[in-house]
């Protein structure tokens, strides 16, 4: 089965959260069945589709974040700051050329 992506708008009911504050607890908007996107005419997708809807453009976001990285190594600039960047590959600072993090 080929799965093809929707063009979805944000759901106005919640302003794209896809959660309401009610007066005791969040709670899960109907107007968009939690996933903060409606489809073009305004209605909410049904729960497989809004899952397959979501997976697609997390997919297609990961895919975005990776390439953009890659445009950031290949111009030298360093992508990952802090202290993330002692996590990532190999420092070089351990016991025969080990990866090292002092913790
Ligand atoms: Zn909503």
């Amino acid at each position: 089965m080929r799965v093809r992506l929707l063009p979805l708008e944000r759901c106005e009911v919640c302003v794209g959260a896809g959660f309401i504050q009610g007066i005791f607890h969040r709670m899960a908007c109907a107007g968009c069945n939690g996933g903060g996107f409606v489809k073009q005419d305004g209605t909410a997708l049904d729960y497989p589709q809004l899952v397959e809807q979501l997976r697609l453009r997390l997919a297609m976001s990961g895919a975005e974040r990776k390439r953009l990285q890659q445009v950031l190594e290949r111009a030298g600039l360093k992508p990952v700051e802090g202290a993330a960047s002692g996590y990532q590959g190999n420092n070089k600072k351990g016991a025969g050329g080990a990866h090292f993090t002092g913790d």
